[in-house]
């Protein structure tokens, strides 16, 4: 081979090795490339999967929900309530398009605690069942559902000046004044001839988040679902949950109704009543006229009761001829009136061939105001029911509470069963007499000074543990307690469980080791750890045996739980804790400051005071300290 062809060919080599080489990069590259691509495409797919995911989860529980046969309105509270931790809303509710006397308006469909609902019937002064909004015509919200587009307020001001006429100017002021609203959106919701209405968040952002606005439209999809579905299941849960001679609800509907009425007024902190009717006289007119006639009687009452009903009402037949009527956020005063109205319907309505007409007697009891146990309001409100039958009949009567076990009475039953049990370490001969001081009260009818026993044998239990335990105090700290919790407006059920626990929450110090509370000198960490452990031994380990008790359990268990969420047990914070658990807080420290220990000298009671006031928003709510000062000033006068 000549050094020409040698060359040509090496040249040639070379190329080809250069363009193998620019093949391969390109190849490298294209690959990179690709990866790339690829890489998005996965982060694409799997953002796709987690929206799918989600979806059919979501799917899911909306089928679950509706296979439960819960109403329509708790199934959207569901949903609404898991958007508030998704993007930190400061409100969302579904709104339902309706017309009243004044023209177009719409209604709410869901009731969440601290809701936006509760807000503005503060600001309105209407019960939050029947607070509407009247939308400005031509307004963002007409047109956001007429035209079916998302739309948005940037003002909470502009959308209360848009929607809510009758409100209080100045509490608008001050309400508008220290809010976080940013945004509201407005996504309507559409489900032809059956709904027409709207979701709305109001978002502490002025702009959305990434995903935001295609999860939030998602969402609408799932709640347009969810009316669907529960309006396809209504024709059949109908049949299911009705009584077919009046229509109105049956006895198995009524009772679900009752529990969930009653959950919701707990988180709502909204009362409702319960009416109970019974037709009187019946027996009689079924003798003298046939059973047909007595049909008709009770017909003639459930017709009564529905023309009665409002919207949110839940009728029911529940046996024969007795009924019950649940008011959502009606107090009892307004349940008294809703039943007087309908005794004087029944009084007067005709029914053919039967010229003495009819009448019926009923009784009102109310949840949150006189119990927030259910079966108790259900025997008071029959109770009530049969005492308007021995009073005559034709009338109503409302529930009364004295019927029922007082706090003392559970107190009483509490301490008789801690020593007759050797719950805690006592004085064997000390606790039989006060075993027989107690149960001597028991069947004591002329109940004077019950409580005054309880406090004594509440002083010497805590003397027994700890020496420096003034005589007196229990009934001061009930007292002053007590005035705290009325000026916090908790119910007559809520303050009695707090005078129980006030006689109860430092009972595990009984099973602390003794040297520890009788230590001359403040506790080190270990000590203070060790002591840490009353409130749950005295919940969990003296008190849990004891049924009675058994819903004081939690306030006791977290009473030494901080505001802030640095207290013990169980770091719980701000309304986590039971209200109850904060009052025996701050109670329970003004008592203690203003004693005198070995260690230091004891505070006055305005150095107390200015202490407690320096914890607000730590130890203790804003709230509670303004009940707490307004408190110690009407103490002070007793
Ligand atoms: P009171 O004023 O004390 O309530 O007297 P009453 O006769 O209404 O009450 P009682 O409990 O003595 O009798 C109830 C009667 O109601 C007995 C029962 O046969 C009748 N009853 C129960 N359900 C129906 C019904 O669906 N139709 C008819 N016609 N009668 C019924
Ligand atoms: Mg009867």
């Amino acid at each position: 081979m000549g050094i020409l062809d040698w060359l040509s060919q090496s040249a040639k080599k070379l190329k080809d090795v250069e363009s193998k080489i620019a093949d391969e990069t390109k190849d490298v590259y294209e690959v990179y490339q690709r990866n790339i691509v690829l890489e998005k495409e996965i982060a694409q797919r799997t953002e796709e999967l987690r929206l799918a995911n989600q979806t059919l989860l979501t799917l899911e529980q909306v089928w679950d929900m509706m296979n439960s046969s819960r109403p329509l309105s708790s199934v959207l509270e569901t949903i609404v309530s898991s958007l508030y931790g998704e993007f930190g809303y400061i409100y969302s509710f579904i709104a339902q398009k309706q017309y009243d006397e004044k023209g177009p308006c719409y209604i709410l469909k869901t009731y969440l605690e601290n809701d936006f609902s509760s807000k503005m019937s503060d600001l309105t002064d209407e019960n939050i069942y029947d607070f509407k909004l009247y939308p400005k015509e031509n307004g963002i919200i007409e047109n956001a559902v007429k035209n079916k587009e998302v739309s948005y307020y940037i003002s909470l001001k502009e959308f209360i000046q848009d929607n809510i006429p009758n409100i209080n100017e100045e509490a608008f002021k001050k309400y508008t004044e220290n809010n976080n609203v940013k945004t509201i959106i407005i996504f309507p919701i559409s489900v032809k001839d059956q709904f027409s209405g709207f979701l709305s968040v109001f978002s502490p952002r002025k702009e959305l988040k990434g995903d935001e606005l295609s999860f939030l439209n998602l969402f609408t999809r799932q709640i347009e679902l969810a009316i669907t579905i529960a309006n396809l299941f209504e024709t059949v849960k109908k049949q299911a949950v009705t009584d077919h001679l009046t229509n109105l609800f049956n006895r198995r509907f009524f009772e679900d109704a009752l529990h969930r009425e009653a959950t919701r007024s707990l988180r709502t902190k909204q009362p409702f009543c319960l009416i109970g009717l019974d037709l009187d006289h019946l027996k009689k007119i079924n003798d003298t006229y046939g059973h047909s006639m007595g049909d008709k009687a009770i017909i003639t009452i459930a017709n009564v009761i529905t023309k009665n009903a409002r919207s949110v009402d839940i009728p029911s037949r529940f046996g024969g001829e007795e009924f019950f009527i649940i008011l959502p956020g009606i107090d009892t005063k307004g349940g008294i009136a809703a039943a007087e109205r309908i005794r004087t319907s029944i009084e007067s309505a005709k029914i053919e061939g039967l010229e003495n007409g009819i009448t019926a007697s009923l009784g009102v009891a109310s949840f949150i105001e006189q119990t927030t146990n259910i079966d108790e309001l259900f025997e008071m409100c029959d109770k009530a029911m049969y005492s308007s039958k021995q009073k005559g009949r034709n009338q109503v009567t409302l529930a009364d509470t004295d019927n029922i076990t007082s706090w003392q009475d559970i107190a009483i039953d509490a301490f008789v069963d801690i020593l007759t049990q050797h719950r805690i370490p006592f004085n064997k001969k000390v606790a039989s007499d006060l075993i027989e001081k107690l149960q001597l009260k028991q069947n004591d009818s002329s109940g004077t000074s019950t409580q005054e026993m309880l406090y004594s044998i509440v002083d010497s239990i805590s003397k027994s543990y700890f020496p420096l335990y003034q005589e007196g105090s229990t009934k001061n700290k009930v007292t002053l307690a007590t005035l705290i919790a009325k000026r916090m407006n908790l119910s007559k059920a809520e303050i009695d469980k707090l005078k129980i626990a006030m006689l109860l929450y430092d009972i595990g110090n009984t099973m602390m080791p003794k040297e520890l509370l009788k230590k001359p000198a403040p506790l080190n960490q270990k000590e203070k750890d060790e002591i840490k452990k009353h409130p749950i031994v005295g919940a969990q380990e003296i008190l849990k045996p004891i049924s009675s008790v058994s819903n004081i359990i939690p306030i006791i268990e977290h009473h030494h739980e901080n505001w802030d969420g640095t207290g013990y047990p169980s770091n719980k914070k701000g309304e986590e804790i039971p209200t109850t658990s904060q009052i025996i807080l701050i109670t329970d420290s003004y008592f203690a400051m203003i004693s005198y220990r070995p260690y230091r000298k004891a505070y006055t009671i305005d150095e107390a005071i200015e202490e407690i006031k320096q914890n607000v928003n730590k130890k203790y709510s804003k709230e509670l300290v303004e009940a707490f000062i307004y408190s110690i000033e009407e103490f002070k006068k007793m």
